[in-house]
């Protein structure tokens, strides 16, 4: 079919403006007539630092980043950053505590385990043990935080895009702490109040951009407080690999390795629109009603349609949904093939249907599926 005959709802790599990626098709050829394609660009050239420097600016303005945080160009996705989290917080900070909402924080938290070793990380609350699936967010009061140690940072996952469970907001006994947030799947999708965190991390193949580029927006103080190799080794812990090291990299203004500029590039060209659109307010309130519309649709058919997370954790960007009886998933996505609506099974890991509402997703998109939902519940009804 042709790009403007489907809508892919898919959860990552996501679709984009088709102006961004015409733009791209143009750039990756020849780029502003310089004769060379972006990707063929050194990432040295001044070229590429000015593309570095307009994305970064775009995405300061979007999230109102504070001046004394640093924004970091990387790659690996957000699985290294499941690593280098930990090499670059672990050793100014003695203990870890994991809030495990989903597969992703699960993942997260697997991996500093991993590294350190069972001793150094601790579980606050763990969804799955707490509701017996991850559908859900324990309420605060039960969680059980590392006590009598001062220096922890908390870990936790804002979306998790394959359960379909988002934070409303920030956890309010995580004010004032030491945190870190995976913001891969609902990044530049609400405004963030970024003073409260000390690292957000994002793989842009959702709401940025195209795969192989990660953001990761941290505090510059930890620039500072990292030990040195020979103070990590006397402590007994590992020293961060280059590429994983935030003051190798901060050093270098992300430019340790060659970075793909291209990538750069698209993310700054999808944030040079959010920002021309209205900035994060603007697109808070599309999303926010984009996944009203569609939870009120699915909603119309309690006996054929059940949302898998519990209100008040139920993602905007991920909707995760089984049918009833479970034949009909089937049906329900091969009618959406048809019409030209992709992407919506759910995760392998735990099937269903699972509509992906990132920025690339207009209200137009939505439109038609809640025109699909509503047919296919009169048909079976
Ligand atoms: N964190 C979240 C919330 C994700 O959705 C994903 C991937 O879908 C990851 C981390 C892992 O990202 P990557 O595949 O970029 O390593």
């Amino acid at each position: 079919p042709a790009r403007d005959e489907i809508t892919y709802f898919g959860a990552g790599p996501a679709s984009l403006p088709t102006t961004v990626l015409q733009n791209a098709s143009s750039a990756i050829l020849n780029f502003q007539n310089t004769g060379l394609g972006l990707a063929e660009h050194s990432h040295r050239s001044a070229l590429s630092h000015g593309i570095l420097a307009s994305t970064e600016s775009s995405l300061r303005t979007l999230l109102s980043i504070p001046e004394d945080y640093t924004v970091l160009f990387m790659q690996g996705g957000g699985t290294t950053q499941f690593s280098a989290v930990v090499y670059n917080l672990l050793g100014y900070w003695a203990r870890m505590d994991y809030v495990v909402t989903g597969g992703w924080s699960q993942k997260g938290s697997e991996e500093a385990r991993r590294l350190f070793g069972e001793e150094k990380v601790n579980v606050v609350t763990d969804s799955r043990k707490v509701f017996g699936r991850y559908c859900g967010i324990e309420e605060e009061k039960g969680w059980k935080r590392t006590e009598g140690e001062e220096r922890v940072f908390t870990y936790y996952c804002d979306n998790e895009t394959v359960d379909g469970v988002e934070f409303p907001g920030f956890p309010r006994s995580l004010e004032g702490g030491v945190v870190v947030a995976d913001m891969s799947s609902n990044i530049l999708s609400r405004r963030v109040d970024v003073s409260k965190f000390h690292v957000i991390f994002a793989g842009a193949q959702k709401n940025i951009g195209i795969t192989g580029l990660t953001i990761v927006v941290l505090k510059s103080s930890i620039l500072q407080i990292q030990p040195t190799p020979g103070t990590l080794r006397a402590l007994g812990l590992p020293v961060p690999p280059v590429m994983m090291s935030y003051p190798s990299l901060a050093k270098h203004n992300s430019l340790y390795n060659t970075l793909p500029i291209f990538d750069v590039w698209i993310a700054g060209e999808v944030m040079k629109e959010l920002v021309a659109a209205g900035g994060l307010a603007k697109q808070e309130e599309v999303a926010n009603r984009k996944a009203e519309r569609l939870y009120a649709a699915l909603g119309r058919a309690p006996g054929i349609f059940k949302v898998v997370p519990l209100e008040g954790a139920r993602s905007r960007m991920n909707i995760c949904v089984r049918a009833h009886p479970a034949e009909l998933e089937g049906v329900f996505l091969r009618g959406a093939e048809e019409r030209g609506l992709l992407g919506l099974k759910g995760h392998r890991s735990v099937g269903g249907i699972r509509i992906s509402n990132y920025n690339s997703i207009t209200e137009a998109s939505v439109d038609k599926l809640v025109q699909y939902i509503d047919e296919f519940v009169q048909k079976n009804a």
